[in-house]
């Protein structure tokens, strides 16, 4: 997993969205009642925002880890990966968020054993990675991956160490924030 205390929240030198839009479908839009999976409709899929110089400022804010991070490789380029991922900023936690277009994209490789191996990581210090189709959540824990549901706005997720004859296993819950 990735240092938090690295990440960078402007894009790195050379890196551009190109014909990528795919935030512009994946993520919910709350001041253009845009939900979660579906075309903004200011959105000119492949060529960007037709209302870039009045866009929302959660659209000006936003930029996805492979544009602020380079040390990840093209192929994570979300037009390519079907994956936007980012660093939830009350958390820490690496969000991976899929398009419902493509929902199996994070089970595949190289993606699915780079998410485990993230998930490996930051186990220790309960820096988590969740995917997320629309709102739906999924916690991807080193050994297994666990299903929560919609994730709403007034819930997080949390985990706990239990200990049994095994050694020591990982249980997630979802709770009010
Ligand atoms: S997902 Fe990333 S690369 Fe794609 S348009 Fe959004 S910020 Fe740009
Ligand atoms: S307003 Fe523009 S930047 Fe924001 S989601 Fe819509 S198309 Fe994308």
């Amino acid at each position: 997993m990735p240092d938090p205390a690295a990440y960078v929240t402007v894009p790195a030198p050379g890196r551009e969205c190109g014909g990528c839009t795919l935030c512009c479908k994946v993520y919910d839009v709350p001041a253009l009642e845009k939900p979660a999976g579906t075309w903004c409709r200011h959105c000119r899929p492949g060529q960007g925002c037709g209302i870039h110089e009045t866009r929302p400022p959660q659209c000006r804010s936003f930029h996805c880890l492979w544009m602020t991070q380079d040390w990840l490789g093209p192929e994570w380029k979300p037009d390519r990966s079907k994956i936007v991922l980012s660093v939830d900023p009350a958390t820490r936690f690496l969000f991976a968020q899929v398009d419902p277009g493509a929902p199996a994209a994070w089970k595949r490789d190289p993606y699915y054993g780079q998410l485990k191996e993230w998930a490996r990581a930051g186990a220790p210090e309960r820096r988590h990675v969740v995917v997320f189709l629309n709102k739906s959540a999924t916690v991807v824990l080193p050994d297994r991956d666990v299903p929560v549901g919609v994730l709403g706005p007034g819930e997080r997720i949390l985990t706990r160490e239990t200990r049994d004859a095994g050694g020591v296993s990982l249980t997630v819950e979802k709770v009010a924030a």
